[in-house]
């Protein structure tokens, strides 16, 4: 099977990594990938969200299967056009992906469908959502319609907060992510992320995980990317994982279905947990980056089989063998991230790490020149590692970030912290 894999992080690294596990794989390209990818796998220079340059590619190169890592070409509708000119592609179309990319409609979506989530108010206008925020009281949360890279969103402690945060978007601070407004009840809780794949159909989840959003140790500081996760998160037993499947996930899907935009690829399902009760927080359209570390060094060489038979609407012959294990990432960042960075320092000892199905570094924002490895981004390694106990992933991933050599790097020490 030739295989075409879009994307340039630490996510595609990984997906690239266990798609590599899998005999099935004969050929694999990415486009346009990164230092640590090219490694294992043909790169390639492709605008990733033209759709007909993406087809055009696929045909040249025989590809039976596209996966597609980040959400941009996604939204762009590159998984339309690539399944119009009749390839498998493992990523939802335009239309489905408007559960990440617009709150309000995956709110109305999650109303239809009856799944728990904060009650809230829509609004495409200040007053009318100022009003709303008097009348429901703080702590209360403010949030850009669209997509705003994580940015758009305000926990209020305050109604004078609130207000000057529906002020902020209506002013255009998030550009168009901000024209329309949705304002949430602030829920208290554990969060969570689920990872299901749907098939436009069948669900099959692939694994549970935690990260950590903020840049300090102790969860505090800015809000980043991620930088660190681990992999199944404790929060999520089998009794919550159900409940999740069958009150949230199933009947969502079902909906998405009943108006003819069935869902196909990974459904990234962000939750709240009260009391043993899971509500939805948001829906992405993609694995989460670094969460799919981890769940890739989970799955292994399954993770092609499940992908590609999520492509092909064949997810309800499919089978999980999980084992009961664990695994940690820790990502190392540029000095300066998630604020100003610089770019372009070599990072060394790379070559000498350990890498087997216990171990792997991915590459995020890495370049090769002249023979080196330098950083090209703010997130710029993944230390990832699987072990018994996450005790033991955690002790093995820390040792291969002790294994590298780079000053102008860091990381936080105390990724896993509330499970451990
Ligand atoms: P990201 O890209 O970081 O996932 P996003 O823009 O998609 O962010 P959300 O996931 O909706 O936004 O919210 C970001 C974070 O804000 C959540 O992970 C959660 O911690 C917090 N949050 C969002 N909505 C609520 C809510 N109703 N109650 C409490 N916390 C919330």
């Amino acid at each position: 099977m030739n295989i075409l894999i879009l994307g340039s992080g630490g996510r595609e690294h990984a997906l690239a990594w266990a798609t590599l596990q899998n005999p099935k794989c004969d050929k694999l390209i990415v486009a346009p990938g990164n230092a640590g990818i090219e490694q294992i796998a043909e790169c390639a220079r492709l605008d990733i969200e033209d759709g007909n340059a993406v087809a055009e590619f696929a045909g040249e190169n025989a590809i039976d299967l596209v996966i597609i890592g980040p959400e941009a070409p996604l939204a762009a509708g590159v998984a339309d056009r690539l399944r119009d000119a009749g390839f498998a592609v493992f990523g939802p179309s335009a239309a489905a992906a408007r559960l990440e990319a617009s709150k309000s409609f995956t709110k109305e979506i999650c109303d239809a469908a009856q799944a728990p989530t904060a009650a809230y108010g829509h609004f495409t206008e200040a007053e009318a959502a100022k009003a709303h925020v008097r009348a429901e009281g703080a702590p209360i949360v403010v949030k850009a319609d669209g997509l705003a890279a994580g940015k758009g969103v305000i926990i209020a402690e305050t109604i004078e907060e609130a207000c000057a945060a529906i002020d902020d978007m209506f002013g255009g601070s998030f550009g168009s992510a901000g024209a329309e407004v949705v304002i949430e009840e602030f829920m208290t809780g554990e969060e969570a992320s689920f990872f299901v794949l749907v098939d436009g159909e069948t669900c099959q989840p692939v694994g549970t995980a935690q990260d950590h959003k903020r840049v300090g140790e102790g969860d505090t500081g800015p809000n980043t990317g991620g930088m660190g996760a681990y992999s199944p998160a404790p929060v999520m037993t089998p009794e919550v994982t159900q409940r999740a499947l069958d009150e949230i996930v199933r009947p969502t899907m079902a909906e998405m279905a009943r108006r003819g935009t069935p869902y196909q690829g990974v459904l990234y399902v962000g939750l709240m947990i009260e009391d043993g009760a899971p509500r939805l927080v948001e829906y992405n359209v993609r694995f989460g980056d670094p969460e799919c570390q981890v769940l890739m060094m989970r799955l292994g060489a399954q993770a092609l089989d499940l992908m590609h038979a999520a492509a092909e609407g064949r997810l309800a012959e499919a089978q999980v063998t999980w084992a009961d294990d664990h695994a940690m990432t820790v990502v190392l960042a540029a000095q300066g991230y998630p604020g100003a960075y610089e770019k372009g320092s070599v990072i060394r000892g790379l070559d000498a790490l350990t890498e087997d199905s216990f171990h792997m570094t991915f590459h995020a924002g890495t370049t090769a020149k002249d023979g080196a490895v330098t950083a090209s981004g703010g997130r710029v390694l993944n230390c990832t590692a699987r072990g018994a106990t996450l005790a033991e992933a955690q002790e093995r991933a820390y040792a291969l970030v002790d294994a590298i050599d780079w000053p102008e790097g860091f990381c936080r020490r105390d990724i896993g912290w509330r499970a451990l």
